[in-house]
């Protein structure tokens, strides 16, 4: 999509810290992190929000949590726990429209969230 932040950092347009790369599915550093593991978890190919996933665009959603599974068995710092956090829509904090799952690990993560 052309004027989507996530879409041009896929295409390597906007430098980004990559973690993990694949067909379908792109992990990298968030900018402004707030726990010692903070990755943006995306597809590759554009999704606005959640409530946009259907049946015929979801296999890249269940491929994410694959990926993170991956991961928090690859890096330290997710072994003891880790959260996963989607928000949608811009009451719930979504700023940046092409869905993305926050990774957040390596400290203790209260709840409820804000
Ligand atoms: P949201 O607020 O849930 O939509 O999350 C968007 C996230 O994207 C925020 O945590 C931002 O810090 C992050 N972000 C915004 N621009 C960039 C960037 O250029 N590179 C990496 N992360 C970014």
């Amino acid at each position: 999509m052309a004027d989507c932040l996530f879409c041009k950092i896929v295409a390597g347009e906007i430098p980004s810290k990559k973690i993990y790369e694949d067909e379908t599915v792109y992990v990298f550093e968030d900018i402004a992190p707030t726990a010692p593991v903070h990755y943006l978890v995306i597809p590759k190919a554009h999704i606005s929000k959640l409530s946009d996933v259907t049946a015929e665009n979801s296999a890249v959603i269940s491929h994410i949590y694959e990926v993170i599974a991956k991961l928090s068995k690859e890096n330290e710092a997710m072994k003891d726990g880790f959260r996963v956090v989607s928000n949608c829509g811009e009451s719930a904090g979504q700023s940046v429209f092409h869905i993305h799952f926050h990774l957040l690990a390596g400290r203790p993560l209260t709840w409820p969230a804000g």
